[in-house]
């Protein structure tokens, strides 16, 4: 009798077969066409007084991306980060001339609990030679924004980014899941500047409406 040989990939598909990581549906790539579909709509162009050149979020907070955001991040439903990121670099590709690519950090102790950074998933797909993640780190553990005021959220941010020198005379592109009030994307950007960065862009998974 032929031995049946399953590898470990061949028993969790068994257990776990493919399906779309959103809404379920068994035999599905992780975002099935039906929820690709319900993507949307494009998040409102945001204007940055200072400090951010230019921004783009793919898709407006809410609904299936807003989904898929969520899972990602505090799911751990990591196979999205391939279509995902598919969709980011798609827009990288048209967004303004930049040199350096920087997924916005996460602070280690956070890297540690969830085992990955979101951003970096999603800037995956980007050119290895542009991509530098090193660039920028978060140097301080911050309270979750959700909850907090617009004030209190840039008080919160103050000071917990640091970009070493390499950076200095780069047009930057910072790459995140999503832009809510912005904050996080001024820090970076006022981080980078102080290192000597040229510019810096901003394109984001998702975005909310901006509040002020
Ligand atoms: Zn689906």
């Amino acid at each position: 009798m032929g031995r049946l040989r399953l590898s470990w990939a061949d028993l969790a598909g068994l257990v776990y077969p493919p399906r779309c990581s959103l809404c379920g549906t068994i035999g599905e790539p992780p975002v099935c066409s039906e929820c690709r579909e319900e993507f949307g709509p494009p998040a409102p162009s945001r204007d940055w007084a200072d400090g951010i050149a230019w921004s783009r979020s793919l898709f407006l907070f809410e609904g299936r991306a807003a989904q898929a955001v969520r899972r990602l991040k505090y799911g751990r439903a990591t196979s999205l980060a391939r279509p995902m990121a598919e969709m980011i670099e798609q827009a990288r590709v048209e967004a303004p001339a930049h040199d350096v690519i920087v997924p916005v950090p996460i602070h280690w102790v956070r890297r540690t609990q969830r085992g990955f950074n979101q951003s970096e998933l999603l800037a995956e797909l980007a050119p290895r030679d542009l991509t530098r993640p090193g660039f920028l780190v978060r140097t301080r553990f911050t309270r979750p924004q959700v909850g907090l005021t617009a004030k209190e959220r840039l008080v919160n941010l103050t000071g917990a980014f640091k970009a070493g020198p390499a950076v200095r005379g780069a047009r930057v592109l910072l790459i995140d899941d999503v832009v809510t009030s912005g904050g996080t994307a001024l820090a970076c950007a006022h981080a980078l500047r102080m290192a000597g960065a040229l510019e810096t862009g901003l394109l984001t998974f998702c975005g909310e409406f901006p509040s002020d």
